[in-house]
Formats: structure tokens, C-alpha cells, sequence
């Protein structure tokens, strides 16, 4: 049986601003106590393994390990299939810079790289995302959820984080930029993640 979240304090166990965001108003109704990583003063441990949920064990148990607390992590990413699932857990690894994130050269990556291989329409992709809920005494839960989409060229709209200006999720006609970010958390990976979680650690 799921191990249930007590109250109190629940770290929420990302640096990732626009993540944080939507968890934050994903988790509200629920009266958990949150609090960010970076207000924990929690160093971001380094994400060494080749899966989402590995990746996300490291983050939530490095979180409950140093704050004594219960800790929720997310890792996430998109897989575009005719890419073969790339870049998957290396979708931050596309941004990087060296001085800072740039998301308009991952974006521009992607299609550059479908372009190369003359990829048929529609280009179609998923946002995946893994929480891990983990306890100080090492036990956990995992959640997952999924938004099946296309990508889209021109990128479209302002608002979001990350690849959304490039993707459309499934019975849609705006990409997750152009829509109201809390319409997305209503059929995003995320927020289904987050029921998942909320049902499997808050529910009877
Ligand atoms: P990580 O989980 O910290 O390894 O990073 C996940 C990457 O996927 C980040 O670069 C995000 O920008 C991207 N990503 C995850 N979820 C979303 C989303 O909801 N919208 C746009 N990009 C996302």
C-alpha cells in the first residue's frame, strides 16, 4: 500500500523555477506546508542516471536525506519519436550554454535535427514526467504522467517555460506558451503526475 504524506512540511525538491510554479498551484488545495529547494538551501545533486526515475530517486532522496523531511521530486523531459525518444532525460543537456539555459537553441536543435531526417507531419512527441515522493528513512513512491502532442515550427506564444512554445499537446490548437498556464496543468504530465501523487500519498 502507497505510504501516506502525514502533513507538515513537504520539500519540494527542484531549483527549476517554472516546475516549482505549477507544483506549487498543482498542490495547494491539499494543505502540505511547501517548500522549495532553494529556499532549503539544498545543493542540486547531479543527475548521473539514464532514466527519469532514477534521476528523479536522486533528487528526492538527496532532499529528504539533508532536510529531515519528506521530499517530492520531479524529473521531466520530452521524447520525440521520430528521434527516437531524444533527447528524453538529456532535455535539460540541450539548453545548456555553459552560462545558462537557452531554450531557443533546444527548441531550434529539435527541429533542425527532424528537418535533417525529413520527418514526416505530424511530428509527434511526449512530455513525460516522474515524482518521486521519498522519505528520511529511504522508502519511496514513484508517480508518473504523460501529454502525447506534435511539435510545431515556428515555435508560438510567450508564456510556459522550457520546450512549450514548441508543442502541442493532442486535441489542442495552441501550444502549452499560448495557453493559460493553469489550463496546462489541467492535461499536462505534470499535473497528472501530481494526481497521481495526490490520490496515491493524500487519498483514504
Ligand atoms: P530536469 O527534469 O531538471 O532534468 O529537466 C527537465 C527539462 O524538461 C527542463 O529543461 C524543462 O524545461 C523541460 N520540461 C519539463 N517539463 C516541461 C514543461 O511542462 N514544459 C516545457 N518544458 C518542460
Amino acid at each position: 500500500m502507497t505510504r501516506k504524506f502525514e502533513g507538515g512540511k513537504l520539500v519540494l525538491a527542484t531549483h527549476n523555477k517554472g516546475k516549482l510554479e505549477e507544483m506549487v498551484h498543482l498542490l495547494s488545495p491539499f494543505g502540505a506546508e511547501v517548500v522549495g529547494a532553494a529556499e532549503m538551501n539544498l545543493a542540486e545533486p547531479e543527475e548521473t542516471e539514464d532514466t527519469f526515475v532514477g534521476n528523479a530517486r536522486i533528487k528526492a532522496h538527496a532532499a529528504a536525506k539533508a532536510t529531515g523531511l519528506p521530499a517530492l521530486s520531479d524529473d521531466s523531459g520530452i521524447t520525440i519519436d521520430a528521434l527516437g525518444g531524444a533527447p528524453g532525460v538529456y532535455t535539460a543537456d540541450w539548453a545548456e550554454t555553459g552560462d545558462g539555459r537557452d531554450f531557443m537553441m533546444a527548441m531550434t536543435r529539435a527541429n533542425t535535427e527532424l528537418d535533417a531526417l525529413n520527418a514526416p507531419q505530424p511530428r509527434t512527441a511526449q512530455f513525460r514526467c516522474t515524482l518521486v515522493m521519498a522519505w528520511p528513512d529511504g522508502h519511496d513512491e514513484v508517480f508518473e504522467g504523460v501529454m502525447p502532442g506534435q511539435l510545431v515550427w515556428p515555435i508560438r506564444g510567450a508564456d510556459g517555460f522550457g520546450y512549450d512554445p514548441m508543442f502541442q499537446p493532442d486535441g489542442h490548437d495552441q501550444t502549452c506558451a499560448e495557453m493559460d498556464r493553469w489550463e496546462k496543468n489541467k492535461i499536462s504530465h505534470r499535473g497528472r503526475a501530481v494526481r497521481a501523487f495526490v490520490t496515491g500519498c493524500f487519498g483514504g
